[in-house]
Order: structure tokens, then C-alpha cells, then sequence
């Protein structure tokens, strides 16, 4: 039998050396990142890596979701608009951050977001809302958001996401076609972004 909790702790152990924030290395302690990856890849759930979730999709390194965490400076109550659910393991960890009834999360294959809306469910975070449809249009119902992600790469930020953030709002998300750059940016009242680089990153692209 796999110790699952003392394989997490490990892990955080591990993410300590690149990310400070303690409300993020709890969040990631508390989300059993086991149960949203496939059964077969189960073994390697708390290695610091990628793992296929199918449909050619992956799930972030533990340490991409902790950075990306902590860049968004996430506070309780924030409402939050994720673009690639995935399996739903990001969400997770965005949900024990700002409450799962503040995450709203858009997947591309309507599979994928049938077992993240399963898998949330289980684990206790099943407020968090999935919707299966393009993320590039956002989720208008629910906006203004605080804060905005994507867990995939986009030429540029769409501009349907930029309008759905509020002023001062944050939007993160893996720039660029070949070569990506993690990037950070501020929407400003005239609607215009002030933009930070946070290093070069993968990520699967945009659909
Ligand atoms: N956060 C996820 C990572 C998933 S990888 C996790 O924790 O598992 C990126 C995801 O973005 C994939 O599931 C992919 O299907 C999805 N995606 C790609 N293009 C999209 C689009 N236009 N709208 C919504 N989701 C998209």
C-alpha cells in the first residue's frame, strides 16, 4: 500500500525551495493530486512532473501549479476564471485558496470535463463550476473576475478574458506559438495591461 499522504508531504518538502507562500504549500498538501491523475499513472502522482490525462492533454508539474498559485496572489473570496480544467487538479488547489464556489473553469473536451466535474466532486470541491465549451470566450455570466488563468498557451491574452477581468485584476497564462513565457498582467482602468515575464515555460496549446 502507497502512503499517499507521506509521498504528498514530500512533495511540498520539495516545492518549498521554489515557493514561500505557505497559504500555496497548504493548498497543495491538502488536494490528493492521486485521485485526478489516471489509474495507471497513479505510481508517479507526486513526482515533481507532467502526467497525461488524455485526450493528448497533461496535467501541470506540481511545481508550475504552485508557482502559477502564487503569482496570482490568490485571496479568499476572489472569484476566478480557469481556462483548461484538465483533470480538474489546478481547480482544486484554486478552490482550497479562494472557496471551489469562486472557480469557474472552462475545458475544451467535454470528456475531460466530465471527469474533472467527477473527480472535484469526490474530493470535496465539487462547488467549482466546469463548464465544457472554448475558454477563449471566458465565462461571461459570472464576470468581473479577480483573477484569470490559463493551463494553456495562448498567442496572447484573449480579449474576451481582458474584459471579463475587473480593474487591477490579475490574468496569468503561458504566452507565445513556439518558445512560451509565462506572463503576468495587470488590467489598468483604461483597459490596457501592464504585463510582467516570469520566465519560459511548456505548456499544450490553445485549441
Ligand atoms: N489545469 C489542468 C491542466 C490541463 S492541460 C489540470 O490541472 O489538469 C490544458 C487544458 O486546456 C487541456 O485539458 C485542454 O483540453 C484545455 N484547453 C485547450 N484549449 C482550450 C480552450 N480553447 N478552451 C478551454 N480549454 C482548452
Amino acid at each position: 500500500m502507497v502512503d499517499w499522504d507521506r509521498e504528498r508531504s514530500r512533495l511540498v518538502t520539495h516545492l518549498r525551495e521554489r515557493v514561500a507562500d505557505e497559504s500555496v504549500l497548504d493548498a497543495m498538501e491538502r488536494v490528493p493530486r492521486h485521485l485526478f491523475v489516471p489509474e495507471r499513472k497513479r505510481r508517479n502522482a507526486y513526482a515533481d512532473r507532467p502526467l497525461p490525462i488524455g485526450e493528448g492533454q497533461t496535467i501541470s508539474a506540481p511545481h508550475m501549479v504552485a508557482i502559477m498559485a502564487d503569482l496570482l496572489d490568490l485571496s479568499s473570496g476572489d472569484a476566478v476564471l480557469e481556462v483548461g480544467t484538465g483533470c480538474g487538479y489546478h481547480a482544486a488547489v484554486t478552490a482550497e485558496l479562494v472557496g471551489a464556489e469562486n472557480v469557474y473553469s472552462v475545458e475544451y473536451h467535454e470528456s475531460l470535463a466530465a471527469t474533472a466535474r467527477e473527480t472535484l466532486a469526490a474530493t470535496g470541491h465539487g462547488d467549482v463550476s466546469v463548464r465544457a465549451g472554448d475558454g477563449k470566450q471566458g465565462w461571461p455570466e459570472h464576470a468581473p473576475y479577480d483573477r484569470v488563468y490559463l493551463t494553456c498557451a495562448a498567442p496572447d491574452f484573449p480579449p474576451s478574458l481582458v474584459e471579463q477581468t475587473r480593474t487591477d485584476g490579475y490574468l496569468l497564462a503561458p504566452i507565445g506559438d513556439g518558445t512560451q513565457t509565462l506572463v503576468r498582467a495587470r488590467k489598468r482602468a483604461d483597459g490596457t495591461l501592464d504585463r510582467e515575464d516570469h520566465g519560459s515555460v511548456r505548456f499544450v496549446p490553445l485549441q
